[in-house]
């Protein structure tokens, strides 16, 4: 008999990955986490059935949700990752040695668990001394908060469920007050292609504009994704992560990284005429 994962991507079109082994399931007080094996994709885990992370593809969202600001300001030295439970996106951090703080707000506990035990390529670096985890709503983290911050990454689930807030006015709000002076905001943007992704994209975006001084979305290939296109928010209160580029700042790093690189940081800013339309609207 063969097993297979599927998801929905809208009502009409599913996305399906023939499974090995389902190797975990468990209900956790926020929600459904499941981990399987396959042949094409590796380990890969799901929350309420959804994609979350695979070990193929997981390169590119961590890639890019980590180092287009981290190039933009190298002088970036405390930094809050909201999500990002599989630890995938302070694994790219903790590459940069002049990082001082990395904080780490999951509301899941049972999420960072599972992956430090199945999915070690993005959870290992989550001992490193300089993160530390807190177990909360990064709603209620961020609340309050006062330049505290030089760099936010909102590594978030789909605004339903526990992500919901992730996507509000009030809490970008909350994210500009915690952010210094030059602080930089970058969230899961969602796509453009599908209608039910791309309207949370223009909501997202029309939410952070108003409150952010520079407002960029870019874009990247993320094969597991819905439509395999994906964005990220870039707010800013000081960088243009175009204009202020530096290359020669950042190769200076001398990181090897897989997708990300500095020709690409330019042109993922570059977006095809019917998202920049749709953003407009
Ligand atoms: N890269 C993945 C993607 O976009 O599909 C998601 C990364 S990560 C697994 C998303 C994490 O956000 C989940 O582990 C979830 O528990 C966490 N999360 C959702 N809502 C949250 C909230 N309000 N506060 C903190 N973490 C939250």
């Amino acid at each position: 008999m063969e097993l297979w994962y599927t998801e929905k991507h809208t009502d009409t079109v599913d996305f399906s990955i023939k499974v090995k082994k389902h190797i975990y399931s468990e209900e956790s007080p926020f929600q459904t986490i499941d981990f399987f094996e396959s042949e094409e994709f590796g380990t890969f885990f799901t929350l309420d059935g959804l994609m979350m992370v695979n070990e193929k593809d997981e390169f590119v969202y961590h890639d890019m949700i980590t180092h287009v600001a981290m190039a933009t300001n190298p002088n970036i030295k405390r930094v809050l990752v909201i999500g990002g439970g599989d630890g995938g996106t302070v694994r790219e951090l903790t590459r940069y040695k002049h990082l001082e703080k990395i904080d780490m707000v999951e509301i899941d506990e049972m999420v960072v668990r599972a992956c430090e035990k199945f999915l070690p390529l993005t959870s290992s670096k989550l001992t490193d001394p300089r993160v530390t985890l807190y177990f909360e709503d990064g709603l209620a983290f961020i609340h309050g908060k006062e330049n505290v911050y030089d760099l936010i990454l909102v590594d978030s689930t789909d605004p339903i469920g526990p992500g919901e807030g992730l996507f509000s006015e009030a809490f970008y709000n909350d994210c500009y007050a915690a952010l210094s002076e030059n602080g930089i905001l970058i969230n899961q943007h969602e796509s453009p292609y599908y209608p039910n992704y791309a309207r949370e994209m223009k909501r997202s975006h029309s939410k952070i504009k108003k409150i952010f001084p520079i407002s960029k979305v870019y874009q990247f290939h993320m094969p597991t994704y819905p439509s395999g296109h994906w964005l990220f928010g870039f707010a800013s209160k000081t960088f243009d992560p175009v204009k202020d580029f530096n290359p020669s700042a950042w190769e200076a790093f001398g990181l090897d990284t897989k997708y990300y690189n500095t020709d690409l940081h330019t042109g993922c800013f570059a977006l095809p005429t019917f998202v920049k339309k749709m953003l407009e609207e």
